[in-house]
């Protein structure tokens, strides 16, 4: 039968109503590149820009912020979303509403979270999707590594499934790893977001997107909060066994995407043996959330699902945390609150039990992990690594998870330091995080425990530009007079297990090992090592000191 032809008349009302509906379309709803082009491309900064142009465009409850500018010269945006809107951190005194965070492209080879964040603001602000702005503030930085965005090649993680026009680099303008640089802070990007994110809006929760990089598995979606071990412990069981839980079955249950513990196995040729968690190590971008006493989750979607399903799966994990922090959220206000409180009470009086952990063994958590693997051939190849290769064996594995890190050595954790040398580098640096300096307006003659070096190997190879410094020493009782100018910092403060983990001279993550304090430890007109110039202060002690300013 033919179709009978449709009337001039009807084609125009109908050619309207298209016309209407593109229209309506693009004044409702910007689409991200993802999906205008159906999840083949990932977005430059030109794009990202202009959809949060489109979207200012569309909706007051938006401010958008300068998080840094980056080595090449191109400003981070940061999106603010909030109702009412906010347009200083004074806005939000009263009220009581909580600030989240959302940080993609770290790495710009991982770029799903761009897109996944991006589409969540959109959501949020045009279709009240999720509904979270009567309880939280939030905060996203769709590209918070620019320089790597920019540099899209085909070459870029080849292993990952799309998208087809390539993804960026993952390191930063100056060739740094953003996620390692959390502690020396020697980039535009960390500096930033420390000072006009965590410093300035001060979020209670903290999420970093990446891609996996690894092995083969059913699940799209893998996350996991931050186990560093000496930060709060109870937010550390409140992520565990609370947000973990509930968000792996909001994923499970209500988006029907199987969401997972991020972790790696702890043996690639015997997966028996459990997997394990990211790291004790404060350089994270995570755990060093976790040191500030926020919450803080590190997300990795599964590089070989195809792009579409992992953009999605990261845009459902950040409603999902969303909503649950948002039912949450004056239990979470109290949890941050208290542990705050917690660090200033121990400062003020650290007893015998509170410890400061120098290394760790990772043990298993009471929960076990369940996961769909594919078993794995590996074909060794003449001169580099091996390659691995899918089979179609599938297998459910549980397995221990081992994500709690107990401290096999530890010391005291001390009332303070004293910076004996006035090192304008290390006091800019100490200030950069946000700790509260001193000095002494007036000499002090007190009993503190030095740390005289025995041992000082540098790293074999440079990491991240450099010469890794490892310490051994003999830490001694001395009475020891600082005259007035001399430096402290208290660990009663809000940071103050960041103080200790910046200060402590066999902390792995300290200004020491990153060669902060090269320069006194090994005099040039001797062979022997010098005493490291921090000196720790067990009991606090009344001083007469001012702050730095
Ligand atoms: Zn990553």
């Amino acid at each position: 039968m033919k179709t009978p032809k449709p009337s001039f008349a009807v084609i125009v009302v109908f050619a309207a109503m298209l016309v209407g509906a593109a229209a309506f379309a693009s004044a409702q709803e910007p689409l991200t590149v993802a999906e205008s082009s159906q999840y083949k491309s990932t977005s430059l900064y030109q794009d990202v820009m202009a959809f949060i142009s489109a979207l200012q465009a569309r909706s007051p409850l938006l401010r958008v912020e300068t998080l840094c500018r980056s080595a090449e010269g191109r400003d981070v945006p940061l999106m603010i979303l909030a109702d009412p809107p906010v347009s200083s951190p004074q806005d939000l005194k009263q009220g009581g509403r909580a600030v989240v965070y959302i940080q993609a492209n770290i790495h710009a080879g991982e770029v799903e979270g761009k897109e996944a964040s991006l589409m969540l603001a959109r959501d949020i602000l045009l279709q009240k999707k999720p509904a979270v702005l009567d309880k939280l503030v939030i905060l996203i930085a769709p590209i918070f590594n620019a320089d790597g965005n920019e540099k899209i090649s085909k070459m870029s993680r080849p292993q990952q499934e799309g998208p087809e026009n390539g993804v960026g680099v993952r390191p930063n303008g100056q060739n740094l790893d953003l996620n390692r640089d959390a502690m020396k802070l020697e980039s535009p990007e960390l500096q930033g977001v420390v000072q006009n994110v965590l410093m300035r809006w001060d979020p209670v929760l903290a999420m970093d997107l990446h891609t996996t990089n690894g092995f083969f598995h059913e699940e799209p979606v893998t996350f996991a909060w931050a186990p560093i071990p000496n930060a709060d412990p109870a937010i550390r069981a409140f992520m565990r066994d609370k947000l973990q839980v509930a968000v792996e079955a909001r994923m499970r249950d209500v988006r029907k995407i199987q969401a997972i513990l991020y972790g790696e196995p702890m043996d690639f040729r015997n997966f028996d043996k459990g997997f394990e968690a990211f790291g004790a190590e404060p350089h994270f971008f995570t755990n060093y959330v976790g040191l500030r006493n926020r919450l803080s989750i590190l997300n990795e979607n599964y590089n070989h699902a195809d792009f579409k399903t992992r953009v999605l799966g990261c845009n459902a994990l950040l409603e999902s945390v969303l909503t649950y922090t948002h039912d949450n959220k004056d239990t979470i206000l109290k949890l941050v609150a208290d542990a705050d409180r917690a660090a200033i009470v121990r400062g003020l009086n650290p007893m015998d039990k509170d410890r400061f952990g120098l290394t760790f063994e990772p043990k298993p958590v009471e929960r076990k992990l369940t996961i769909n693997i594919w078993e794995m051939e590996v074909i060794p190849r003449e001169g580099g690594y091996p390659e691995i290769k899918k089979t179609d064996r599938k297998k459910t594995l549980v397995l221990p998870f081992f994500a709690d890190y107990v401290a096999t050595r530890s010391v005291q954790f001390p009332a303070g330091y004293f910076i004996s040398v006035p090192d304008q580098n290390v006091i800019a640096k100490l200030r950069r995080h946000g700790l509260i300096v001193e000095r002494l307006v007036q000499p002090a003659s007190v009993e503190v425990e030095s740390f005289l070096l025995k041992e000082l190997k540098t790293s074999e190879r440079p990491f991240q530009g450099h010469w890794m410094d490892k310490v051994k020493g003999d830490y001694a009782s001395v009475k020891k007079d600082f005259p007035a100018g001399t430096y402290f910092v208290s660990t009663a403060q809000p940071l103050g297990s960041l103080a200790a983990a910046l200060l402590e001279p066999e902390s792995d993550g300290g200004l020491l090992a990153w060669n902060y304090f090269d320069k006194y430890l090994a005099p040039q007109w001797s062979r022997k090592l010098g005493e490291y110039p921090v000196y720790r202060l067990l009991k606090p002690v009344a001083l007469g000191k001012e702050i730095v300013q």
